[in-house]
């Protein structure tokens, strides 16, 4: 062959595959189209509720992660709102009271302020209602067990306003359950997973019908749970300690146990949880160590505080790594490989988090995630379990248990 004909050749092979390479985007673009619109996204944990109840309009909030046109956006079908309780609540037993003010924020300033846009959803098939409906379903969960100020009465009392499941710790361990945020600090008091009280709490959550959440707890708790529990549990924003090194992620074990009752675990996109180059550029800052000294400093100099807590999150931003979407992609399919598609879910955490991962910057950007795992070879029955149909297998199990018992 002449040379000016192999040239010809290969101008030809590299147009045929460019062309190729042309329709398969072509045709990737349109089923992520496809999937968006048709696939009921539930994202298990999101905290705009801890800014909405500052005053922050979810309507338009182009400084958080969150808002109604960027869920639109994002196809996003059911978001569990977070009525975090931080832990300084415990202090002069404030708990109960920072519960309800958040279980108001989520009915107050979200669904009865966007009434066009939210429907409050109590169970499985009000998600899918919604979805029918073209309006996003908001549903309430309590982040820390603290809330209950160890009374099963006040439990029963948030079930009935709409929680539909409870972290049973959040970073700090409480008089019934050890957390992972503590556990390897000598002068908490711990009691090696769950308390008698606590595996009552458990069993009284079956009963109404509320999730039993682990994420935030100690390994030790999360046992004693999945032994005590009759519906499967579920993980609302963890991610895999296998993958990323961190006491907050939950290690194969645990996912595989979870799996095996039918619980699922939705991953977590903080940058620290998901990849590990993320987590060490901001490991020798001792972070959680030093804020928790600055709050036992400044207790009684809320301005100290802040001007401190702010100098503290500007070294944070300064010296932080961000993840991608292809760390959040390599934590499903860890999932996956171990436990099975059946066990994983989304828990994004947006707005909970100091740093979301590059792509997938706020809750618009699913669509980039539905590409990625379509790349991966993810089919669209696949994802559509990721993105919901297990949640609501794992919902319409915890109805089961609450209505077969008394
Ligand atoms: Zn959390």
């Amino acid at each position: 062959m002449r040379e000016s004909s192999i040239l010809v050749t290969i101008a030809i092979t590299i147009l045929a595959s460019l062309g190729a390479a042309a329709i398969d985007s072509k045709k990737i673009d349109a089923e992520v189209a496809a999937i968006t619109k048709s696939a009921i996204l539930i994202d298990t944990h999101n905290d705009i509720p801890s800014f909405t109840v500052d005053g922050t309009d979810i309507g338009n909030a182009p400084k958080n992660h969150t808002d109604i046109p960027r869920l639109r956006q994002g196809g996003v079908g059911a978001v569990f709102f977070a009525a975090y309780v931080d832990a300084k609540y415990v202090n002069g037993n404030h708990s109960a009271n920072r519960t309800l003010q958040m279980i108001d924020t989520i009915y107050h300033d979200i669904i009865q302020r966007y009434s066009n846009d939210f429907m409050l959803a109590l169970t499985a098939d009000d998600i899918e209602r919604a979805h029918r409906k073209g309006k996003i379903a908001a549903l309430i969960g309590i982040e820390g067990g603290h809330a209950i100020e160890d009374s099963p009465r006040l439990l029963r009392d948030y079930y009935r306003l709409g929680v539909r499941y409870m972290t049973l710790t959040h970073v700090n361990t409480n008089n019934w359950a050890d957390s992972s945020g503590d556990i390897d600090d000598a002068n908490i008091a711990h009691h090696k997973g769950l308390t008698p009280l606590g595996k009552d709490i458990v069993r009284e959550m079956n009963r109404l019908g509320m999730m039993v959440d682990i994420s935030h707890v100690a390994d030790k708790t999360f046992y004693d749970a999945l032994e005590t529990s009759e519906a499967p549990l579920i993980a609302s924003h963890s991610s895999c300690r296998a993958v990323t090194n961190a006491p907050r992620n939950m290690t194969d074990d645990m996912i595989v146990a979870l799996a095996k009752k039918g619980g699922v675990i939705q991953i977590n996109f903080y940058c620290n949880f998901i990849s590990q180059k993320a987590a060490d550029s901001v490991a020798n800052l001792h972070l959680s160590e030093r804020s928790r000294d600055l709050q036992k400093q400044y207790a009684n100099d809320p301005a100290k505080l802040k001007a401190e807590l702010d100098a503290l999150a500007g070294e944070e931003k300064r010296a932080q790594v961000r993840a991608t979407l292809d760390d959040v992609v390599a934590h499903i399919d860890h999932v996956r490989q171990i436990a099975g598609i059946d066990a994983i879910g989304i828990g994004s955490d947006f707005d909970g988090i100091t740093c979301a991962p590059v792509g997938l910057d706020d809750v618009s950007k699913f669509p980039n995630l539905t590409r990625a795992l379509l790349e991966k070879g993810y089919s669209e029955s696949d994802i559509k379990k990721i993105y919901g149909g297990n949640t609501l297998r794992l919902m319409r199990q915890v109805e089961k248990v609450a209505a077969s018992s008394h």
